[in-house]
């Protein structure tokens, strides 16, 4: 069985820590930790500007995983259109072989960015 050549994902998300304020993460129900390190200096009862991190999916690109596959070997990596698992697809070969992409452990056909 060969698959066409089809749209291959150059992209993918990631799970990171994003700084943003309490006010976005709870607007968006994200669970959040505050930043501790500011707190200091920052006025109590003011939630407008406090700031804290967020575990975030974030895109991501294949040279982006991959440098951050070096500190966080476990980085879960997802696609960015039907949020299913996916993994580094990296030339093995230098001829015949595709560009790194990422490629979904199970194809979703409902996915445009899946080989099937
Ligand atoms: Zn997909």
């Amino acid at each position: 069985m060969r698959s066409t050549t089809g749209p291959k994902s150059t992209v993918c998300e990631v799970q990171r820590w994003t700084t943003t304020t309490v006010k976005e993460a709870q607007a968006a129900k994200e669970r959040f930790v505050r930043d501790s390190s500011q707190s200091g200096g920052a006025k109590p009862g003011d939630p407008e500007d406090e700031r804290c991190e967020v575990f975030r999916w974030v895109a991501a690109s294949v040279d982006e995983v991959l440098k951050l596959r070096i500190r966080e070997p476990g980085l879960r990596l997802r696609c960015v259109e039907c949020k299913m698992p996916v993994r580094v697809h990296r030339a093995l070969l230098p001829t015949g072989s595709p560009a790194p992409h990422f490629e979904h452990y199970a194809g979703n056909p409902q996915c445009s960015r899946s080989d099937g």
